[in-house]
């Protein structure tokens, strides 16, 4: 069996394409304010592609550059501006971010209604309660693909494999939401080979080349590979072995070219449903 390759870009591309189309009938501009403390390479990359696709859709985007010794006071002062700020919609701070700045300190001053990132423990506290709310955008995208690859997820069995605050835990909260049996693997997980063989639907989100071999995946199963390892070679790999999972899997994503599009689209989304819920309130 060949399983079918679910085609990450051309989904993220129809969902920015319905965004801009959106966007184009409101009376306003969404404005969203991406903040980079530092010059962290792969952070100013990933800010870039943010503001060019936010820009596109015609969302009103704009990066606030701070520099790298920018202290957590000033940090948050300029968050406090930018909650106060009426034309801005969403907010995201790039993370990570220098280690003199506490994380979790800026995570929790963003306003909840402006948190397009999906962090703040209020917004996660409402995921977990099965609430809307507004949610992390790469589990976001996962379940936009699930949805594009036919996936039944009302009591299928799912494994998530990572339990990371951005990723593992909000992907486990989503698909118990949309009725999955879920299991949450991680570091400690016992046979986690076999624990994965059981999974109908395998979502892989624990930054590990290839970790996930073929034989840990169930014939006809679906396989979302989250993971982007750079190996020494400069070649980019997920954490499922590709190469042997597209042989026993029913989908699977890429990488690259899966899940990573999908992140992006996903926040342009949560801008827009955090400026209606905003606006029209
Ligand atoms: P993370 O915070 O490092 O979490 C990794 C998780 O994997 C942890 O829960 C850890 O378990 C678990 N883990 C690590 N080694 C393991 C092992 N040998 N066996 C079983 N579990 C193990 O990572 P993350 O931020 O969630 O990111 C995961 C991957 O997704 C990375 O490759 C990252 O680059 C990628 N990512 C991609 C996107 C995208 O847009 N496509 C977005 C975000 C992240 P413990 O909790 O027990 O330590």
């Amino acid at each position: 069996m060949t399983a079918r390759v679910i085609d990450g870009k051309t989904v993220a591309a129809t969902l920015r394409t319905r965004i801009a189309a959106r966007v184009g009938t409101l009376p306003f501009r969404p404005g969203l304010a991406v903040v980079l403390v530092g010059d962290d390479t792969a952070s100013a990359v990933y800010v870039r592609s943010k503001d060019r696709a936010a820009n596109a859709a015609g969302i009103a985007a704009r990066t606030i550059r701070l520099p790298a010794g920018t202290s957590e006071d000033a940090l948050l002062t300029q968050v406090a501006r930018l909650n106060a700020d009426q034309s801005i919609d969403g907010i995201l701070v790039q993370l990570p971010l220098p280690a003199h700045i506490r994380q979790r300190a800026v995570i929790e001053a963003v306003d909840p209604e402006k948190d397009v990132d999906g962090f703040h423990p209020l917004n996660f506290g409402k995921l977990a309660a099965g609430e809307p709310s507004l949610v992390p955008c790469t589990p976001l995208g996962v379940m936009k693909l699930l949805d594009e690859a036919g996936t039944q997820l009302a009591g299928a069995r799912a494994l998530v494999l990572g339990r990371s605050a951005i990723v593992g835990r909000p992907m486990a909260a989503l698909l118990v939401g949309a009725n999955a049996t879920v299991t949450v693997a991680h570091s400690r997980t016992r046979e986690l080979a076999a624990e994965c063989r059981r999974a109908e639907v395998l979502i892989a989100a624990v930054g590990k080349p290839e970790m996930v071999r073929g034989d840990w995946i169930a014939p006809g199963a679906t396989v979302i590979d989250v993971g982007i390892n750079r190996l020494d070679d400069n070649r980019l790999v997920g954490d499922v072995s590709f190469a042997e999972a597209v042989e026993i899997a029913g989908a699977i994503t890429p990488v690259p070219g899966g899940v990573g599009p999908m992140t992006i689209a996903c926040l342009l989304e949560n801008t827009l449903t955090a400026a209606l819920r905003r606006r029209y309130r």
